[in-house]
């Protein structure tokens, strides 16, 4: 069985480390700096496995490097915005958390596919890459697949069709300024156009985009975590079943879309070697300058961290 490590046992981590365990999809190590809530979820989902049908084996930790050997690690630990605190404030805090998690999974284990979940996104994924010094196939972030997904159950929900014959892509960065590929979004391959009048199409997009706000506002504490748990174990999957799975991912561009040096959410294919394709669409000049928009924002990030780049 592959080990799977997860740092971070709060909402979306548990989450996680069940959905993995259900998927059997290795023994999941779950790591929080607040040792009793880690041990005690971990025992919770061990417990919970006779009746589900699944036996990975779940493990919780105070130590984070308990993580080591993992073949691939899913990163979740940081802070949640607080009230009074600034998007710059959340950034650096959460880039000390994700340092300090970085240097222990470059020590600790090697040769891991690297997930990360924690937010800001692409900006937390940037920075794990640099710190590690993992070749970007094994270093991808978590945006996408939930942002598709949400847009696929709007689509399914205003339609009436089932969410399975609903397929859609969502490119750039994680947030306000991520760029859904309407022209490709389909009902059983026929495009959504067809069935949703331009207007409800673009009320449907705004949704997408502040899904992530609309979940927060209803919770009044905390942030989605069940649809960004399942999001990042179906890319977990992809790559330990050697699925080649298509799907949104957040990954350091090299050129490709005309960017270089950040993280960006793209089409890839995921599989036993991680990210092992970039697949680059051909863009019309408003999804070009919506992209572009949304690489700045990643950018910006970016030039807050002060992060010296890995010997590579
Ligand atoms: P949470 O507060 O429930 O859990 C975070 C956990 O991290 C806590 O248990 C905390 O003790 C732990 N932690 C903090 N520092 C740590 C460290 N150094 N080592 C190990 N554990 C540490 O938060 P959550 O709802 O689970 O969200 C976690 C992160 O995921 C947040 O940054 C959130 O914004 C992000 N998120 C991202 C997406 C996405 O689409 N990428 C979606 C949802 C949530």
């Amino acid at each position: 069985m592959p080990k799977i490590g997860v740092v971070g046992a709060g909402h979306v981590g548990a989450s996680t480390a069940l959905y993995l365990a259900e998927a059997e999809l290795g023994d999941v190590m779950l790591v929080d700096i607040l040792e009793g809530v880690a041990k005690g979820k971990a025992l919770d989902l061990l417990e919970a496995g006779p009746v589900r049908g699944y036996d990975s084996m779940i493990e919780g930790s105070g130590d984070i490097r308990a993580i080591a050997g993992s073949d691939l690690v899913i990163v979740t630990a940081g802070l949640p915005r607080k009230p009074g605190m600034s998007r710059l404030d959340l950034l650096k805090a959460n880039a000390d958390i994700i340092r300090g998690v970085a240097e222990t999974i470059r020590d600790q284990a090697p040769k891991a596919f690297v997930i990360v979940i924690t937010n800001p996104l692409d900006v937390m994924t940037y920075l794990m890459y640099r710190i590690t010094g993992f070749p970007r196939e094994r270093v991808i972030g978590m945006a996408g697949v939930l942002d598709s997904t949400r847009f696929r159950s709007f689509l399914a929900m205003e339609i009436g069709v089932s969410v399975e014959d609903i397929q859609a892509m969502v490119l750039g960065g994680h947030g306000d300024t991520m760029v859904p590929l309407v022209r490709y979004a389909t009902v059983g391959g026929i495009p959504v156009g067809t069935f949703i009048p331009k207007e409800r199409l673009e009320a449907i997009i705004q949704r997408t985009r502040d899904g992530g706000a609309e979940i927060v506002k209803l919770l009044q504490t905390g942030s989605a975590f069940y649809a960004p748990a399942a999001s990042a174990v179906q890319m977990a999957e992809s790559i330990l079943r050697d699925k080649k799975r298509l799907l949104p991912v957040a990954a350091f561009l090299n050129g490709e879309y005309g960017f270089k040096d950040l993280y960006l959410g793209v089409p890839a294919i995921l599989g036993a070697k991680g990210l092992e394709k970039i697949v680059e669409l051909e863009l019309t000049p408003e999804e070009k300058g919506a992209l572009a928009k949304s690489a700045d924002e990643v950018k910006k990030g970016i030039a807050d961290l002060t992060v010296e780049p890995a010997a590579r």
